[in-house]
């Protein structure tokens, strides 16, 4: 038997320490608990360099499982713009920064976004996120999901975070800030993989009845 409490909701890590992505994941994971590492003292900031989404969603699950030993799960996202050949992708977080700057605020990075866009007539865009769970050292699920959209011509809305005042939602006909908080997670990238984790978890917890 492993150590894991399945009782009727699990305790799991959160290898983030984006407190916005925390609370989307917590609504989206209903009973489960999430803890961020920051809650328990822990200092987490493993470096990215992988080249997927899928690869960095890993990196940070197993860098937090090595220290906890715990149920973890990680979150890896960004934001695929065609007329940028697919930036920022991989690089959504970190979108603006250059050696010298400091870190620029969510505003600035989807600002300086419109700028770069300014004129494009194909706004397409696609939200996506990894997700990586890990149980224990034999057992583990990765998901991938995405969100089509576009970038708008201007922000607008205040709910959600990050690029959700640029990102107007396919599926929604609406931009992402506008949709009252909550409504973003039936058709977010992050709301879809969340809750085929929420089956899985459902699955494990069922298994160990
Ligand atoms: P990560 O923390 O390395 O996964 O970086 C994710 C980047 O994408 C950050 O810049 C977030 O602000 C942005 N991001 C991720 N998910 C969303 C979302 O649902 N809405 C808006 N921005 C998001």
């Amino acid at each position: 038997m492993n150590e894991i409490n399945y009782i009727h909701h699990m305790q799991l890590y959160f290898a983030s320490n984006n407190h916005h992505k925390r609370i989307e994941m917590s609504r989206l994971l209903g009973s489960h608990t999430l803890l961020l590492p920051k809650d328990k003292g822990i200092a987490f900031s493993p470096e990215e360099n992988g080249q997927t989404y899928i690869e960095n969603a890993i990196i940070k699950a197993e860098a937090l499982y090595s220290i906890v030993k715990a149920p973890v799960i990680s979150d890896d996202s960004g934001l695929s713009v065609k007329a940028l050949g697919g930036a920022p992708g991989i690089h959504t977080a970190r979108y603006g920064d250059d050696e010298s700057s400091h870190q620029l605020s969510d505003r600035d990075r989807y600002m300086l976004l419109l700028k770069n866009m300014e004129g494009v007539k194909d706004r397409s865009a696609v939200f996506t996120t990894a997700l990586c769970l890990i149980l224990d050292e034999n057992r583990r699920y990765i998901i991938q999901e995405s969100c089509e959209g576009a970038i708008a011509l201007t922000p607008s809305g205040t709910s959600g975070f990050g690029y959700d005042p640029v990102f107007w939602i396919k599926e929604a006909n609406a931009i992402s800030a506008d949709l009252p908080e909550g409504e973003k997670d039936r058709y977010s990238h992050r709301g879809k993989a969340a809750r085929i984790m929420a089956e899985l978890l459902r699955i494990e917890e069922n298994r160990h009845d």
